[in-house]
């Protein structure tokens, strides 16, 4: 099976509207003032229901999407999102729900919110959590604010530094910059950290040690329990990016591993949707030295009541506007009722069968560095293909020509050419082997088709850097940037 993407050269709204001359003028209606009527129509397009719905049909089909097709981009886990939690998180009292709402009309929300933290606090055995977390990124500069509060109070204001591992993902360091520490890289001794080189580099100006486990490369630290008490030794906070947490769950977690502090991406872990497809959210799950500094409000139960509770006197503060992504979190709440505990555990029992099952196949094809046997996700080098004028990137984009998305490429930054692959457990062996066909063929291609990849998509290859720095941003910087049509 290879998957054609829609090919329509579909115009903007504001392209097809009829010139502003040719559309009725603006009718006074019955007791508006005069002084309040537009003097001019507003530039909107006039467009009929039926040329709306197949403006927006086309707009979807030169899209691509988890309901598409296979979707392996590794540390990401783009996963399935469930329809029942869907169909939840659209009923009318929620939607229909404000944040400045009182308290006792709230109630039934108050309830979930208060049920999800009990749940994720289980889950990560880690029992004080704030849903206030818009996503990872924002978990890690939150949990590090915290970090510092608490450092602050006690009087150790020279802990400065934050470590983290050569496989730490991009936005660790950046946190850590954003909350006002410096980074410093370690080096990872076949993909994992040695707890003897991190005692080395710890020290009194040490606030966090920051780690994902299962790591990027897809591998259990062996040495957690001796890196947890590395960590607490020195006097520094062991901080858990729970963004690989579908490689572990129900398994073990980060509280019994001796981290203080998680976040967890509810949009890679419990299914809400992510990329293209929704906002995302977060959790931030902490232990006994950090809960004091949890953002605010948080929830309390007082008998059968729920009430927001803003006496927390050691808190950062409130982080984020309303009280999260609610209905974010109630797609999360209805995953977990609807796999229920039991299925959670075979949620990552699938995952690490589907990661072994395509890395074994991929194997054959690529080399890999590290561990054979790996937890949710896998790395290949595509070093080998360099000979034949082929890189990473070329191979990446033909595999789009295919209809699936690409893995990850170039990251970690330790592996040459590198591609990093996650089949999460919503992948049946018949999608991973049509995968597999793919890859083969993209990569046995002629390197000439290669370089010309994607041919198959509305758009081909994209100066990546220029559009990342001269943003189109409206209709209106492209129309001032756009030659003018012939005729106009
Ligand atoms: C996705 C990811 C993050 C960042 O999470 P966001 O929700 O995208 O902000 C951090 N670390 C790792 C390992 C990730 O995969």
């Amino acid at each position: 099976m290879t998957f054609r993407q829609a090919r329509y050269d579909e115009p903007l709204l504001w392209e097809v509207r009829d010139p502003v001359e040719e559309r009725p003028g603006v009718t006074a209606l019955p007791g508006v003032p005069v002084g309040l009527l537009r003097k001019h129509p507003v530039a909107w397009p006039e467009l009929s229901e039926l040329e709306l719905a197949r403006h927006f049909t086309r707009l979807s089909q030169m899209n691509f999407g988890i309901e598409t097709a296979f979707y392996p981009l590794g540390s990401c886990t783009m996963k399935y999102n469930p329809r029942v939690a869907e169909l939840l998180s659209r009923r009318e009292a929620l939607l229909g729900a404000h944040p400045a709402q009182p308290e006792e009309t709230v109630q039934g929300l108050l309830e979930l919110l208060y049920e999800l933290e009990g749940a994720l606090g289980k889950i990560t055995g880690l029992p004080h959590v704030s849903l206030q977390i818009a996503a990872g990124a924002h978990g890690e500069f939150i949990a590090l604010l915290m970090t510092r509060a608490y450092f602050e109070d006690r009087g150790e204001v020279g802990r400065t530094e934050v470590l983290l591992p050569d496989t730490a993902h991009g936005t660790n360091p950046a946190s850590a910059s954003m909350a006002g520490f410096t980074s410093r890289e370690l080096a990872t001794e076949h993909g994992l950290i040695r707890a003897r080189a991190l005692r080395d580099q710890l020290g009194p100006k040490t606030a966090a040690f920051m780690l994902t486990n299962p790591n990027t490369a897809g591998l259990f630290e062996e040495e957690i329990l001796e890196i947890a008490d590395e960590v607490h030794r020195a006097g520094a906070i062991l901080y858990y990016d729970g963004a690989n947490l579908n490689g572990i769950l129900g398994k073990t977690h980060p509280g019994k591993m001796g981290f203080d502090v998680a976040h967890l991406n509810l949009h890679k872990t419990f299914g809400t949707p992510h990329g293209g497809g929704g906002p995302g959210d977060g959790a931030l799950c902490a232990g006994e030295r950090l809960a004091d500094y949890l953002p605010v409000p948080r929830i309390r139960r007082e008998g059968d009541r729920f009430r927001w509770d803003y006496d927390f006197p050691r808190s950062i503060g409130k982080v984020k506007t309303a009280f999260g992504n609610v209905g974010l979190l109630v797609r999360a709440y209805a995953f977990l009722l609807a796999y229920g505990e039991s299925g959670l555990t075979a949620v990552t029992e699938r995952a690490v069968l589907n990661a072994n099952y395509l890395a074994r196949r991929m194997g054959e094809l690529l080399p890999r560095p590290f561990s054979p046997l790996v937890k949710h996700e896998f790395l290949l080098s595509g070093a080998p293909l360099k000979a034949r004028g082929v890189r990473t990137l070329d191979l990446a984009k033909r595999l789009l020509d295919e209809g699936v998305h690409a893995p990850t490429v170039y990251f970690p930054a330790l592996v040459e050419e590198a591609l990093m692959v996650e089949p999460p457990e919503t992948e049946s062996k018949r999608e991973l082997d049509l995968f597999f066909e793919a890859f083969r063929r993209s990569m046995e291609d002629r390197p000439e088709n290669l370089h010309a990849a994607p041919r198959n998509l509305s758009v081909g290859r994209v100066d990546e850097v220029k559009a990342a720095r001269d943003l189109l941003l409206s209709w209106k910087d492209l129309r001032d940037r756009r030659p003018p049509a012939p005729g106009n």
